[in-house]
């Protein structure tokens, strides 16, 4: 049986985990992080993550602490304008097209989108550069045991790693919260989303548009061109049959199914990739820390995939924590450490989750009344700058 300590042990080499991995190397603690699934870092092989991450720029400055900006900018689609479409009345057409453009409230766009795949690519690269992180793919943490002064890891392949820190970045299920007996919140919607690219005629201007009908939004996010035509990612979020439905159509049936649901907008859309489901909840983790433990991510949190926020809310758990990490580097995993953790982000993770909560059960009503006053609502909330301003700033995560 190997024993060996190090600063930090990240449990879960998801986007998050991976993430923090080359942030806490960066700033020169020693991390060992582990992941019993090897990350798929090629989007035609088999496995691979069809989503993809808009990072709105809040994250950037984490992305660059990281060393991980300057390897994804080549190959981000900057996002300028989010459009908001209603097609809510009798016919499937725009009846309400507003334009939230960043330019309003900053000279910067709202963020950059990337293939999750490319995320990994890159994130597994900068690690391999880190002589301070260790990651080991197609290893789990089985048992965790927690002391005043440090936690004892037990892995997969049996071995006992001391760590000053564990963080759990090991998704929705997370075995370290489980053991740890963190409760969680969950609430079910009977949604899915289907995730795939499409190229369209129509460039589409680095405009993100959210077309909202019932059964949940259908989103268009700009990528870079695909074989020189236009091109974006698709998230469609429908009850769970019918995307079961869309998912099993042959390819020319669920391009006319998806062409009547975008209302055209970026002319007929051509599929790329195939198509990937994903289940929708909302969780919140009853507490994001344990002793010597700190949950982010989806081990903390899982939201809707509406207005960019999922990854974007571990980004900020993981600012936080390398923010507190790098101030008092003696007390790295402390109980202080920990307590301003648990404050800093536990009740903004809670009203950003009932936030989206809130905007998803409206996105899915199905009833024209609901669907008039969704409408008018959008419409109303628009019209007045300010508002739509402090709206745009929330959705951003700044002030
Ligand atoms: C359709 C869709 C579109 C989205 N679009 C966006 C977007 O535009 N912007 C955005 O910010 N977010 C978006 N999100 C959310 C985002 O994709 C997720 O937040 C993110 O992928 C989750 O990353 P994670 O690392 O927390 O979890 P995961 O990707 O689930 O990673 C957890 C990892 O932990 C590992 N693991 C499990 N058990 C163990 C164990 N015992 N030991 C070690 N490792 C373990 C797993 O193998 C896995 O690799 C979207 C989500 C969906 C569903």
């Amino acid at each position: 049986m190997t024993r060996e300590s190090t600063d930090i042990l990240i449990s879960g080499g998801g986007p998050a985990g991976l993430a923090a991995a080359a942030a806490f190397g960066s700033a020169g603690f020693s991390v060992i992080c582990v992941d019993p699934t090897p990350p798929v870092t090629d989007g035609d092989a088999e496995g691979a993550d069809l989503r993809t991450t808009a990072f709105l720029h809040p994250s950037r400055a984490v992305l660059q602490a990281a060393g991980l900006w300057d390897r994804l900018e080549p190959h981000a689609a900057a996002l300028q304008v989010m459009r908001i479409v209603d097609a809510g009345g009798p016919v499937a057409e725009p009846r309400i097209v507003k334009d939230f453009d960043a330019a309003d409230i900053s000279d910067e766009p709202f963020g950059w989108n990337f293939p999750n795949w490319l995320l990994r690519r890159e994130m597994v690269a900068r690690l391999a550069d880190l002589p301070t992180v260790s990651f080991r793919p197609g290893i789990a943490t089985t048992a965790l045991f927690t002391r005043e002064a440090e936690a004892r890891v037990t892995l997969s392949d049996g071995a006992i790693v001391t760590a000053r820190l564990v963080v759990a970045a090991d998704g929705r299920n997370s075995t370290i919260r489980q053991v740890l007996d963190i409760g969680v919140h969950t609430l079910r919607y009977g949604q899915k989303a289907l995730a795939f690219a499409v190229t369209h005629p129509i460039p589409h201007h680095n405009i993100s548009t959210e077309i909202h009908r019932s059964g949940g939004p259908f989103t268009l996010v700009p990528l870079p061109d695909r074989n020189g035509q236009p091109a974006s990612a698709i998230v469609w979020m429908e009850t769970g049959p019918e995307v079961a439905r869309l998912a099993a159509l042959p390819e020319r049936d669920f391009e006319a199914e998806m062409n009547m649901r975008s209302c055209q907008i970026l002319g007929p859309l051509k599929l790329a990739t195939r198509r990937s489901v994903w289940p929708i909840i909302s969780q919140v983790a009853d507490r994001m820390t344990g002793e010597r433990t700190a949950l982010m991510a989806e081990a903390a949190h899982v939201v809707p995939p509406i207005g960019a926020q999922g990854l974007n809310m571990s980004l900020a758990d993981l600012r936080v924590l390398l923010e507190l990490a790098e101030a008092d580097r003696a007390g790295l995993g402390g109980a202080k450490m920990l307590e301003t953790y648990q404050r800093r982000r536990h009740l903004e993770v809670k009203a950003r989750v009932a936030g989206i909560d809130a905007l998803n059960r409206a996105s899915m009503m199905g009833g024209q009344t609901f669907r008039d006053l969704r409408a008018a609502a959008l419409d109303t909330l628009y019209s007045v700058a300010p508002l739509r301003r402090t709206m745009m700033r929330a959705g951003l995560g700044v002030r």
